[in-house]
């Protein structure tokens, strides 16, 4: 799996499916832009004309250049709006993305499916890549305090409407980018054969950075290697089974009742996994109360799309959520989807005695 069909992402494809990796799912919500050409090999003037999605793009292009290729389409967020079934289905997802809000996400998720991933940052001249294999090395474990500082700004806060930061485009060209997705991707491969790796044949850069500085021209590995046990992105997701479940359908009252017949108890609470339900916001200037009911990501554009909340501070609002829905939960009755409940999640619940983890499965 490919997260991000950038300039990076679209290097990296580009040599899969030369190489003739068969199965490839591609991730990105993005449209192509005019910008994107000179750094693209697999978008065309058309493609931007027509502002069509990276992922259609990207895969017709690949389907010309192995037609024996098999794509999957995405055109998603992969931090939230990505089912950690997808994940778990994939033997490497490769990074192509361009933040630490990103990589944070895209880590967790593998980390909890138990999926090997491989990281690529680019500049304009410079580049480096790293790989993440679950019990050797996390890139959570590894961010520095700063990191760690930086990323607390986009992590849930509770009570408070919090403003995205703006993600600031970071100037990239197509010769970074394909000396690191060639990289990433010889990185990929390698974790596709782990009797070479166990037999010695190749040695993974698990473990280490490559950093790549094109202006002086020099190529060096660094240590990189960090797994703390207390980190919380390790906790490894099993299913304990699976639900017959179409997000866009089965409503919270539903879903509980399928996670009662299956685990055999009758009082669950379903567990939203890294976000929240917000039901309203209260403006605490004049009190007004406004009803939102989506997910806590959705609210910033929420207040953005209504005039009377343009422009504020997010001090001046309170944010009503819910971590969890059980019995008492008041809206029984909305589907998973509007909790922000990705098609194919893992779905977590918590018992009397013990928690389950249902995987969802759309019917057909
Ligand atoms: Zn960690």
């Amino acid at each position: 799996m490919v997260v991000g069909c950038g300039a990076l992402g679209n290097e990296a494809l580009k040599n899969l499916a030369l190489l003739g990796v068969g199965h490839l799912t591609l991730v990105d919500f993005d449209r192509v832009e005019a910008d994107n050409l000179c750094k693209s090999v697999l978008f065309t003037a058309e493609d931007a004309a027509a502002r069509r999605f990276k992922v259609d793009a990207a895969a017709d292009t690949l389907l010309r250049l192995n037609p024996d290729v098999q794509v999957e389409r995405h055109y998603t967020d992969a931090v939230y709006d990505l089912g950690l079934g997808v994940f778990a289905r994939q033997d490497v997802v490769i990074g192509c993305v361009d933040s630490r809000w990103a990589r944070y996400g895209i880590n967790r998720n593998c980390m909890r499916t138990g999926v090997p991933w491989v990281d690529g940052g680019i500049g304009p001249l410079e580049g480096t890549a790293r790989v993440f294999r679950p019990g050797e090395n996390c890139y959570a474990c590894n961010l520095g305090t700063e990191g760690l500082k930086e990323l607390r700004l986009r992590l849930p806060c509770p009570g408070i409407v919090r403003r995205n930061l703006a993600a600031g485009k970071a100037a990239t060209s197509v010769l970074s980018a394909s000396v690191i997705a060639a990289v990433q991707v010889q990185e990929a491969l390698k974790l596709l054969c782990p009797e070479a790796i166990a037999e010695g044949r190749v040695r993974p850069l698990c473990g280490s950075i490559f950093h790549y500085e094109g202006e002086q021209l020099s190529g060096r590995t660094a240590s990189f290697r960090a797994w703390d046990e207390d980190c919380p992105c390790h906790e490894r997701w099993a299913p304990d089974g699976t639900l017959e479940v179409d997000v866009e359908r089965t409503s919270v009252e539903e879903a509980l009742a399928l996670a009662g017949r299956e685990s055999g108890e009758t009082d669950l609470t379903m567990l939203l996994r890294d976000d929240c339900f917000v039901d309203f916001v209260e403006d605490r200037r004049d009190g007004g109360r406004y009803e939102v009911m989506r997910p806590g990501r959705k609210v910033e554009a929420f207040l953005e799309a209504h005039p009377a909340l343009q422009g504020a501070e997010s001090a001046r609002f309170y944010q009503n959520e819910w971590k969890e829905a059980s019995k008492i939960f008041p809206y029984q009755k909305l589907s998973l989807s509007s909790l922000g409940i990705p098609q194919c999640d893992f779905l977590r619940f918590k018992g009397k005695e013990k928690d389950y983890c249902y995987e969802l499965r759309k019917p057909l």
